[in-house]
């Protein structure tokens, strides 16, 4: 059997039952990495002694007969999560040689249950950008077509997962980076509620949008991985005090009866028609199982790329602040004080980071202010009130994740306007904090995968996670690999 193909749960029975060891799955997984990881590059660190190590502990955990939930298996986390004594870059040049003293919350929740941290995914620098093209260090590939992006910015480990590089994966989403990178590989992205999930030892890119979440073979798995990252923390004062109820308890339910709201604003002329057909089909498939689709509205999403590229930028001019070559990472020489801050993030960031900066540093300046940054908050009220409005009548509402299947790398990377584009499906989804889902929901003529969006009400990712289920238990799309 190959091992690496494994799901979370499949993996987990066989570790406790003995039937596979630890230290077996490990290497298997190792093993496919050796094997196609120098045509996907998804990983930018393999701390392969770490690793080895944590399969060990489990493997007594699991000889004891005290297995946790997740122990020897192995996951990848997205680069800008911190872990304590292994090197965490977003990416970047500035942080390049950045090792952190401390622990995120959320690798510590997965390391308290077993889990073996397999590597570092690669991104967009500093989660900006929706290719992993705007990396510091190198460009990861699509499973599905080497010659395409794997979407962004948690590419590398949307890739990782589809071509089982690891039982499964971490990311995070400040406009989409989950779910389009999940759409474009065919694997299944959860970002789940604004404060559902810890965000301390995440490096902050826009704060009031970034969220961790999962990325996974299956929707089951999410549900697993989100039962250990979600909940309290003191350690981040924005994550909410709001119960963690059981995930994956509601999985197989059925779903006769709810009502799932279709925006006609997300269905517009011109749209690429494959991906309207999936995204269609999808819903007639779930009014198949008994749910009821409802046309609704959210009328200002066409304002949400704009309203997100105002806001995303302001916060990330102020939180990009703290490198300046003198507390962190990277230092450039310079004669005085001023010119080595200023060497620094000349030689440091790349130019999208810097294009961010800039445009962040304009909206939120004392002139521009009102005009920009405040009617940005302004828009953003009115983005999450459509929601409101439309939760009224409907349980959940669907979507396709992405306008476009994985583009050819280099296609959209010399026009920000265009990648910016790649978002408009996902956005305001941030920008109201409710959680949302891709799952994949069909494939191209040329065999690109489709994503399918689930958006549900705060707090309510049980309900998302329980229609994705039950779409996925009715289709065939998840169970598609590509060649590599
Ligand atoms: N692609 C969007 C951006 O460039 C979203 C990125 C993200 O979610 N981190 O900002």
């Amino acid at each position: 059997m190959d091992l690496y193909k494994l799901g979370i749960s499949e993996a987990k029975k066989l570790l406790d039952k003995k039937e596979v060891s630890a230290q077996e799955l490990l290497d298997s997984i190792y093993k496919r990495i050796d094997t196609v990881e120098d045509r996907v590059k998804a990983f930018i660190t393999l701390p392969k002694e770490k690793a080895y190590a944590m399969a060990e502990a489990s493997r007594q955990a699991i000889d004891a007969g005290k297995p946790s939930s997740l122990s020897g298996i192995p996951i990848a986390i997205k680069d800008n999560m911190c872990t304590k004594g292994i090197r965490t870059t977003c990416s970047s040049k500035i942080l390049s040689n950045f090792i952190p003293p401390y622990e995120s919350t959320v690798t510590s929740k997965l390391g308290a249950q077993g889990y073996i941290l397999i590597g570092k995914t690669n991104l967009d620098e500093f989660a900006m950008g929706s290719s992993t093209e705007n990396s510091g260090f190198f460009t990861t590939k699509n499973p599905w077509d080497l010659e395409r992006i794997p979407g962004g910015s948690s590419g590398g480990s949307a890739a990782a997962v589809a071509a089982d590089e690891c039982i499964a994966a971490l990311g995070s989403d400040t406009g989409g980076s989950i779910r389009q990178p999940a759409s474009l590989c065919g694997v299944v992205g959860l970002k789940p509620t604004y404060g559902r999930v810890s965000r301390f030892g995440l490096v902050a890119f826009a704060s009031s949008l970034d969220q961790i979440g999962t990325i996974t073979k299956n929707v089951k798995d999410s549900a697993i991985l989100m039962n250990i990252i979600s909940g309290k923390d003191p350690f981040d004062s924005t994550s909410a005090p709001v119960a963690v109820p059981d995930f994956a308890k509601n999985l197989g339910q059925d779903i006769k009866g709810l009502k799932i709201g279709i925006p006609k604003e997300y269905f517009i002329r011109g749209m690429d028609k494959e991906i309207e057909k999936s995204a269609r089909d999808a819903v007639k498939k779930l009014e198949s199982l008994g749910a009821i689709p409802v046309e609704i509205s959210l009328p200002h999403t066409e304002y949400a790329v704009a309203t997100y590229y105002v806001l995303a930028t302001s916060e990330a001019s102020s939180n990009l602040a703290r490198y300046d070559g003198v507390k962190y990472g990277f230092r450039a020489e310079g004669k005085d004080l001023m010119d080595m801050y200023m060497n620094t993030r000349a030689q440091g960031f790349g130019a999208e980071v810097k294009r961010r900066i800039m445009l962040g540093t304009f909206t939120l300046s004392s002139g521009y202010y009102d005009a920009y940054y405040k009617k940005g908050q302004q828009a953003r009220t009115l983005i999450k009130q459509d929601f409101e409005t439309a939760f009224n009548q409907v349980d959940v509402i669907a979507t396709p994740t992405s306008p476009t299947a994985a583009f050819k790398a280099g296609e959209k990377s010399s026009d920000p306007l265009q990648m910016y584009l790649s978002d408009i499906f996902t956005i305001s989804v941030n920008l109201a904090g409710i959680p949302g889902i891709s799952i994949p929901c069909g494939f191209t003529s040329n065999n690109l995968p489709i994503g399918l969006q689930i958006i549900g009400k705060h707090f309510d990712e049980e309900t998302i996670l329980k229609v994705s289920y039950a779409y996925e238990q009715s289709t065939e799309w998840h169970k598609r690999k590509p060649n590599l």
